[in-house]
C-alpha cells in the first residue's frame, strides 16, 4: 500500500513518480545486495557502471537520441549551462539568441561574456506584448547572422508557461548554424526532433530527478572547440570521452533519473506506452486545465494559445485580493506549491510528468469551488 501524498505543484525541484521514491527507499541501504546505497559506491566500481550505462541506454532509446549524438551526465545546472555552452561552442565568435522568457533572457545575459551575442527576436517587444512574455516570436523573423556559431532558444519557459511546440527548422530558413536547445523544463514529456538540434542541455530537478545532475545531448562533430579558459570537467569533448567519469558525476542523481527513465518506459496511457503515452497524458492535463481557467470569470492565463506550456500553467485571479486565500485554502486540499515565480505573480501550477491526471482534476475542482465561493 502506498501512503497518499498531497499533489505537488512545484516548478522546480518537483514531484517524482511515486513508484520512484518508493524503490528509491527500498534500495536505500542496500542497493542489489550490495551491502552498499548507490550514494556510497564508487563511480567507477561494476554496480555504479551498470546503473550509469542503463540510465543512458534508456534515455537513449525513450528521447531516439541518434547515434551521433552523444549523452553526457554533467553537474553545473541550468544556469552553469548558459556559460558552458558558449565556452564550449561559441569558438568565441556570433551567438544568437532568440529571447521568450526569463531563462533565455538569462542565457542571453550569461553568453554575452564569452562570445558576441545579439539578440535575434524578443518576445516584450512584440506589439502589444509591453515587456511581457506573451508569445514566440515568428521564426521567419528572427535576426539570424551567417556564420553564427550557434542559435539558442529555451524551449520551455518554466516561469512565463510558454512552449515550443515545434522546434524552429533553421536550415529551412536559411541558416546552417547548430540550434542548442534548454530542455530543462519539459524533458523526457514529448519527442525531440533531433534533425533540428545541434545541441540540448536540462537541468535533471524539473522532469527528470534531483537537482545536482545536468544533461547535455550534443552532436558529435560539435565537440572539441572549447575556448581555453573552458574548465576541464565542462569541456563537452573531454567529458564525452571519459564516458562523463572525468570527475566524480552526480551518481545519487544519474541513479534517480535512470529509475525515472524506466518508469517512462513501462508507462502506459491511452492504448499508448513509453513517451508516446506521457506525452498523451500531459496532452490531456493541460488541456483539462487550460479549459477550466478558460471557462471562468475569476482566473485568466495570458500567454497566447499556440504555445501554451503544457508542462507550466501560470494563472492569475482577476482579484488579486484573493491570492492569500486562495493558496491557503489549496493547501488545506493538499495542493502545494502553487504559489507563481516572484517576476510574474499570480499563481503558477508546474504540471511535469510525475503529476497524475487525478492531480489536475483534484485542481480544476478546486478552482471551480473555490469561484463558486468568492466569483
Ligand atoms: C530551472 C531552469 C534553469 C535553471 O536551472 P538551475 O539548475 O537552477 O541552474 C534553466 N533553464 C530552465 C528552462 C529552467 O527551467
Amino acid at each position: 500500500m502506498q501512503a497518499v501524498r498531497p499533489f505537488n505543484f512545484s516548478a522546480g525541484p518537483a514531484a517524482l513518480p511515486h513508484e520512484v521514491l518508493s524503490q528509491v527507499a527500498e534500495e536505500m541501504l542496500d542497493w542489489h545486495g550490495s551491502g552498499m546505497s548507490v550514494m556510497e559506491m564508487s563511480h567507477r566500481g561494476r554496480e555504479f557502471i551498470s546503473i550509469y550505462e542503463t540510465a543512458e541506454a534508456d534515455l537513449r532509446e525513450l528521447l531516439q537520441v541518434p547515434e551521433h549524438f552523444r549523452i553526457l551526465f554533467m553537474q553545473g545546472g541550468g544556469l552553469g549551462e548558459n556559460a558552458i555552452l558558449p565556452l564550449n561552442l561559441s569558438r568565441g565568435g556570433a551567438v544568437d539568441v532568440v529571447v521568450t522568457g526569463s531563462w533565455s533572457k538569462k542565457s542571453a545575459a550569461e553568453a554575452k561574456r564569452y562570445a558576441d551575442v545579439r539578440i535575434a527576436a524578443n518576445a516584450a517587444e512584440l506589439p502589444g506584448a509591453n515587456g511581457r512574455y506573451l508569445d514566440i516570436p515568428a521564426p521567419s523573423t528572427w535576426q539570424l547572422r551567417r556564420g553564427a556559431s550557434y542559435v539558442h532558444v529555451c524551449t520551455n519557459e518554466t516561469i512565463d508557461g510558454i512552449e515550443f511546440q515545434a522546434l524552429p527548422d533553421l536550415k529551412a530558413l536559411g541558416h546552417d548554424a547548430p540550434l542548442a536547445i534548454d530542455f530543462s523544463s519539459h524533458v523526457a514529456s514529448r519527442p525531440v526532433d533531433w534533425s533540428r538540434v545541434g545541441l540540448a542541455f536540462a537541468g535533471a530537478q524539473k522532469n527528470i530527478g534531483p537537482a545536482g545532475l545536468t544533461l547535455v545531448i550534443v552532436r558529435e562533430d560539435l565537440l572539441g572547440h572549447a575556448l581555453p579558459i573552458c574548465p576541464s570537467a565542462f569541456d563537452y569533448k573531454i567529458v564525452a570521452e571519459a564516458q562523463s567519469m572525468y570527475n566524480t558525476p552526480p551518481t545519487f542523481g544519474i541513479y534517480v533519473a535512470g529509475l525515472v527513465f524506466q518508469w517512462l518506459k513501462r508507462f502506459a496511457y491511452g492504448g499508448k506506452t513509453g513517451l508516446a503515452a506521457i506525452e498523451q497524458r500531459n496532452i490531456d492535463k493541460a488541456a483539462l486545465l487550460y479549459a477550466a481557467l478558460d471557462g471562468s470569470s475569476l482566473y485568466e492565463n495570458r500567454v497566447a494559445a499556440s504555445c501554451r506550456s503544457r508542462m507550466n500553467v501560470p494563472f492569475f485571479l482577476r482579484d488579486e485580493r484573493l491570492n492569500d486565500a486562495f493558496l491557503a485554502g489549496a493547501k488545506e486540499r493538499g495542493l502545494l506549491q502553487l504559489k507563481g515565480h516572484k517576476s510574474v505573480g499570480g499563481m503558477r501550477a508546474s504540471i511535469y510528468n510525475a503529476m497524475p491526471l487525478e492531480g489536475v482534476q483534484a485542481l480544476v475542482s478546486y478552482l471551480k469551488d473555490f469561484e463558486t465561493r468568492h466569483g
